[in-house]
């Protein structure tokens, strides 16, 4: 059995002590001491990590009674020396602290239930049994904090199982000696083996980050400590560099993005009319190129276009072809080099090619594949350098049939 001087005093990060016995853990080697102040993960707390002698304490796992520290290299000697990471536990102590705070703040403001708790490696959260709203999440964040900075005594005492329950404490589950209690002095009583502060102070500030609604009830993201102030040193860049990219003092960060958005949406708007105003004027173009000094092409003598271009995205290729064919009786027969080989074939209502096929033929050369149904279909491929071939060769097929 390896006796726990975290449980008694969360502030002692050095110790020695004797090694009781050697293991293996998932290949790393790992011993038991007699005694501790390494916290072993439980109860939504993460292990410390920390020293014995050279070795690295990879991870400390409860096993029974004993605590097995895993090392990342064997320890020799029987006696050891332990130092655990100061500023992990101090990170661990700031957040679980904090969420005994919390926890107790939403049931004052809210009668809202914690069910679970996570202590991350960037937020902690916890679930309520219940919904809680934005403002009861500020009032319950207020609270903890008034707790926090009156710097009130904790407590560690020890009960029975029977003493804990008469005093409305339920033990955790199969412990009937020793229930740990962390007290908030005239706050707050609740069965825990974490290690936390001496007074509430040292938890520095409880900020809540986000809420959501989670399985009826609400998870409830927070913060507390050194890591409240790398949320706001994080938040603060993102801040000045809005500022810089929108040219807007802070008070007016959200009308500046407000306004990028509308004029975007305004500018996407006009762009559209343009884009369709240059693809007809480019159908009417191609049209003619493909009359040249000919009749007007009629169902029977209809227009062949064929045209390749660079860039084109599949959809305005699309909408070209639609065009081309609403104008004159024709058959359009495009391509873009855009990162692929794209192709979009189509022919006027009443023309009676087989276009999908005209494309399956086509889009073998490139390398890729496409269909389509009726009078409209598309494909890409890989093979760029082949699409003047491909479409060559379908222009071929039409001209064989006409
Ligand atoms: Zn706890």
């Amino acid at each position: 059995m390896t006796e726990r001087l975290h449980s008694q005093d969360a502030h002692l990060l050095e110790f020695d002590a004797t090694v009781v016995s050697r293991r293996e853990h998932e290949g790393r080697p790992a011993v038991v001491l007699d005694r501790t102040a390494f916290y072993a993960e439980s109860g939504g707390q993460p292990w410390d990590t920390g020293t014995l002698d050279e070795a690295r304490v990879v991870a400390v796992i409860e096993d029974g009674e004993d605590v097995l520290h895993v090392l990342d290299r064997a320890v020799s000697a029987d006696r050891v020396r332990g130092r655990v990471d100061a500023e992990r536990r101090r990170d661990h102590m700031q957040q679980h602290h904090g969420q005994h705070l919390l926890s107790r703040a939403f049931v004052e403001v809210a009668q809202a239930e914690t069910i679970a708790f996570h202590l991350g490696s960037e937020v902690t959260t916890i679930d309520l049994d219940r919904l809680a709203g934005e403002e009861q999440a500020r009032a319950a964040e207020r609270r903890a904090n008034e707790v926090v900075w009156e710097a009130r005594p904790v407590r560690v005492s020890m009960l029975t199982a029977t003493e804990a329950r008469t005093q409305g404490l339920e033990p955790p589950e199969g412990v009937e000696a020793d229930v740990r209690v962390v007290e908030v002095d005239g706050f707050d009583r609740q069965p825990c083996g974490g290690t936390h502060p001496r007074t509430t102070a040292e938890v520095g500030v409880v900020v809540i980050t986000a809420l959501e609604r989670y399985k009826g009830g609400t998870r409830v993201s927070f913060v507390c400590g050194h890591r409240a102030l790398a949320a706001i040193a994080r938040r603060q860049d993102v801040l000045d560099r809005l500022v810089s990219t929108l040219s807007a003092p802070l008070d007016d960060l959200v009308a500046a993005a407000q306004k990028a958005k509308d004029d975007l949406v305004e500018s996407e708007r006009r762009a559209k009319g343009l884009l369709e105003r240059a693809l007809e004027g480019e159908a009417r173009r191609l049209l003619a190129e493909a009359r040249g000094d000919g009749p007007a092409p009629t169902p029977a003598t209809p227009a062949l276009v064929v045209a390749a271009f660079d860039g084109w995205s599949p959809n305005d290729l699309r909408v070209l072809a639609t065009r081309l064919v609403g104008l004159a009786p024709c058959v359009a027969l495009l391509g873009s080099r855009a990162g692929k080989a794209h192709l979009v074939f189509a022919q006027s209502e009443g023309l009676s090619h087989d276009v999908p096929a005209l494309l399956k033929g086509a889009v073998e050369h490139i390398g890729g594949k496409g269909g389509g149904r009726g009078n409209v279909a598309q494909g890409g491929g890989d093979r760029l350098d082949l699409l003047d071939h491909a479409l060559a060769g379908a222009a071929d097929s039409v001209r064989a049939r006409a």
